[in-house]
């Protein structure tokens, strides 16, 4: 997958719509389409990095980043307190469909543990 036809940069660049929560320089939070919780929402970099797998040193900055914006989202949506689940699937067993980064900020109902 080239960034060209990436779907989560054509979406961090407007080309496609998306509900957007936040943004700044580095990163974009937006609505999950298809939400599985009250709050479902996805954090990712602009920078189009494929997977979580994929991050190097040079990363680690922007996912603290990442994270840190994920819990001012939390903070915002009041669920910091009730709990909340930071998702990152990585390739096919845990299910990724879209190859690249992004972190699903869940919240709002209880979740079972071990997850499916
Ligand atoms: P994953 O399975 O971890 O790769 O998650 C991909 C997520 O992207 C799923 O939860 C989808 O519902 C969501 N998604 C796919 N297309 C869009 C879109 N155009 N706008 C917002 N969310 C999307
Ligand atoms: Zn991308």
């Amino acid at each position: 997958m080239n960034k060209e036809s990436c779907l989560f940069c054509r979406i961090a660049k407007k080309e496609i719509p998306s509900k957007i929560v936040y943004e700044d320089d580095t990163a974009l939070a937006f609505e999950d389409i298809n939400p599985k919780a009250p709050v479902h929402l996805l954090v990712i970099p602009k920078l189009h990095i494929e997977r979580v797998s994929d991050i190097r040193e040079d990363d680690f900055e922007l996912v603290g980043h990442l994270v840190s914006t994920a819990n001012k989202i939390a903070e915002s949506r009041k669920i910091r307190e009730s709990g909340y689940r930071i998702i990152i699937n990585c390739n096919k067993d845990a299910g990724q469909e879209v190859t690249h980064l992004h972190l699903h900020l869940l919240g709002g109902r209880k979740f079972s543990w071990p997850p499916g």
